[in-house]
């Protein structure tokens, strides 16, 4: 007999998408599980409580660094068996693409686990490499870059070889190489013995990539050198006697490679090339097969967008596998593997929650019982008569019926011929209907695609607390799945039907597309909302790439941020970072906050001086405009009283 807290959990999926890193305690409460002991866990629910008693209301994103650690080591222990299995003779490291989320608290505790293992970073602009100058990497690990570059970034990387890091600049066009060429020379006049980067080439493959990201594969990709082109830096190095710097061959299909088919084909490609390039006389050491492992967001393990149809083993292996036998074909010794994996590490670890603020009051839900009397119109008596004798058998044909009678509603209603009573009890009439007819629907055992439709029109609208544009672009830009889930009453079945509007003015800020493991679901199973009550949902596995690409619209700033310890004790609240207040959301704008104030208060003391309110409202306003610039930039909980922010 399964418990309503199996059927929730199955309900929202948690156990197909949830990489064992979450679950639903005995108070049904979404908890995180540590990675390291899997009877150390914390309430999600308690901390949001904990966090809103300190003044930090929803929404909050949380951080759970050791789910950063649990996937470095999935990876580890992944590569490390496969190694073992196929007998390879090199070695694995993976540096953590800085662009994925280059926050500080990620970084860090990235390299914390990361630099057990000789694990790096990978940086693809001036101000990712200038970051990762400053940071701590462990002696044999590396630092990759990646992206185009100006002479100022080839220079940068001298600097970073120069304090002692094993710096790869990977060409990607031929000028980055005579920047290079030209620095090394500068550089070894001044002294022979200066460390030098070593230099890497980012081939262009034929095989393409799987995925919304598949553009980055293929021959007309942005990135990467042709065949010629290699052979071209080949032949500048040998010129300049600096063949030797040549130690790294890189190529990165896409992000999110769904299909490891696809993946197995480039990588006998760049297997490939690498042994070519060994064989021309380069002491090429490292083979980097870039990023894209899939992260399986709907748990489907299919090779959908929003999933993948292989797991870390797996890739582990193929990858292993495919170089190990073009290498021993070849007969060139085998490459030490570099992973740019940079989702995979970071997707898990933050969680963003917020409440539902309210319900979206919609003419579906708003009905009032209407009459039909001997006024009325015809078209609102057909209407009526439709919705007293629809049943089972008819119901597909009297709903087109009333599709047809809306339609006609409308047009005398722009005609004139109708007033606004009538559109009124019209429109409630086709409602009933439609609310009768998707009753019958959902009774048959195969429920026709316009009845799934009618159904997501007529669901609850709730209004999350949230910007899908601030926390969630992927959601919006890309239709990318993350899974939703209540924090609580999760030992409770769902009741409700809904989708969730976000409090941007904007009509794309919705989400209407949810995680299911056979199909998207259109709508989301979802709890009624309790006057008084908050009722709390997070958007899981938001820790890759959507804090640092979601955006500014209407203002909304970056939420709170909790930094979140799992132990035998539970949890431990680590840091709390604020989010953004008025005035920082301003300012982000360009904004002069004190000019701001000033001027407005000018205009108070003018309506003062002029007799058109009282010296006490006036005041009163200057004083409420002053404090709403330490406001967040987020709705106000309801069912909560006020607290001070600590
Ligand atoms: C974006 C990018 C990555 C990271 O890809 P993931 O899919 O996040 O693993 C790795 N390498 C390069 C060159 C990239 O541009």
């Amino acid at each position: 007999m399964s418990t309503v807290i199996d059927q929730t959990k199955e309900i929202y999926g948690i156990d197909n998408w949830g990489a064992d890193y979450f679950g639903v305690n005995r108070k049904g409460n979404l908890t995180v599980i540590s990675p390291e002991n899997d009877t150390h866990t914390a309430d999600v629910k308690e901390i949001v409580d904990d966090l809103h008693k300190s003044g930090f209301s929803a929404p909050v994103l949380l951080r759970f660094p050791q789910l950063i650690f649990g996937q470095v080591r999935k990876l580890q222990i992944a590569f490390r068996k496969s190694i073992k299995e196929f007998e390879y003779n090199g070695g694995h490291l993976c540096v953590f693409p800085m662009k994925v989320n280059q926050n500080r608290a990620v970084i860090e505790e990235y390299l914390k686990e990361g630099s057990r293992h000789g694990f790096g970073l990978e940086a693809g602009s001036k101000a990712e490499l200038y970051a990762a100058l400053g940071l701590e990497q462990t002696k044999d690990s590396l630092l990759v870059l990646n992206g185009f570059k100006d002479r100022d970034f080839v220079q940068l990387a001298f600097a970073g070889a120069a304090a002692g890091k094993n710096v790869v600049i990977v060409i990607e066009k031929l000028g980055e190489l005579e920047h290079t060429i030209a620095i090394a020379k500068k550089e070894l006049k001044n002294d022979p013995n200066t460390p030098m980067p070593m230099l890497g080439v980012r081939v262009k493959l034929y095989s393409k990539g799987s995925g919304k990201w598949e553009k980055s594969g293929g021959e007309a990709a942005k990135f990467g050198l042709t065949t010629t082109e290699i052979l071209e830096v080949i032949h500048r190095l040998r010129e300049e006697g600096q063949l030797d710097l040549l130690r790294l061959l890189h190529f990165h299909i896409g992000s999110q490679l769904t299909d490891i088919k696809r993946i197995k084909n480039a990588m006998k490609e760049a297997a490939r090339t690498y042994s070519k390039i060994h064989k021309m006389g380069a002491p090429i050491e490292y083979l980097d097969v870039g990023g894209g492992m899939a992260v399986d967001y709907d748990g489907s393990r299919t090779s959908f967008v929003s999933s993948a149809n292989y797991n870390a083993r797996e890739f582990a292996n193929d990858v292993i596998w495919v170089i190990k036998t073009v290498c021993d074909d070849e007969d060139v010794p085998h490459p030490t593997i570099i992973q740019e994996s940079g989702r995979y590490l970071s997707a898990y670890h933050a969680i963003l929650v917020t409440n539902v603020q309210d319900e979206i009051e919609t003419v579906v839900e708003s009905r009032v019982p209407v009459s039909v009397g001997v006024n009325d119109k015809q078209i609102v008596h057909e209407l009526f008569e439709l919705r007293e004798s629809i049943n089972s058998k008819n119901y597909r044909e009297y709903y087109h019926d009333a599709l047809e009678h809306r339609d006609e509603l409308f047009t005398m209603f722009n005609l004139g011929l109708i007033d606004l009573e009538d559109k009124g009890k019209g429109e409630v009439l086709f409602w009933d209907i439609c609310e009768k007819a998707d009753q019958f629907a959902q009774q048959k055992k195969y429920v026709a695609e316009e009845f799934d439709e009618l159904r997501q029109l007529m669901c609850a609208k709730y209004l999350a607390n949230f910007s899908v544009f601030r926390s969630m672009p992927d959601n919006w830009a890309l239709e990318q799945l993350f899974p939703i889930v209540p924090i609580h009453k999760l030992n409770k079945k769902p009741t409700e039907y809904a989708t969730l509007c976000d409090i941007t003015c904007d009509s794309d800020g919705i989400v209407d597309k949810f995680v299911d493991l056979h199909d998207v679901k259109e709508i989301l199973e979802l709890h009624s909302l309790t006057k008084d009550e908050p009722y709390y949902i997070a958007m899981m596995l938001v820790g890759a790439y959507q804090e640092v690409m979601g955006n500014n619209h209407n203002l909304f700033g970056v939420p709170h941020e909790a930094h979140i310890y799992i132990s035998e004790e539970g949890y431990m609240i680590r840091n709390v970072i604020p989010g953004d207040r008025l005035k920082d959301a301003v300012r982000s704008v360009r904004f002069d906050n004190d000019v701001l104030q000033s001027t407005y208060r000018k205009a108070i003391e003018k309506q003062i001086k002029e007799g058109r309110i009282s010296d006490d409202a006036g005041q009163r306003m200057i004083n409420f405009y002053k404090s709403q610039e330490d406001g967040y930039t987020y709705l106000s909980p309801n069912g909560y009283e006020k607290t001070k922010r600590r």
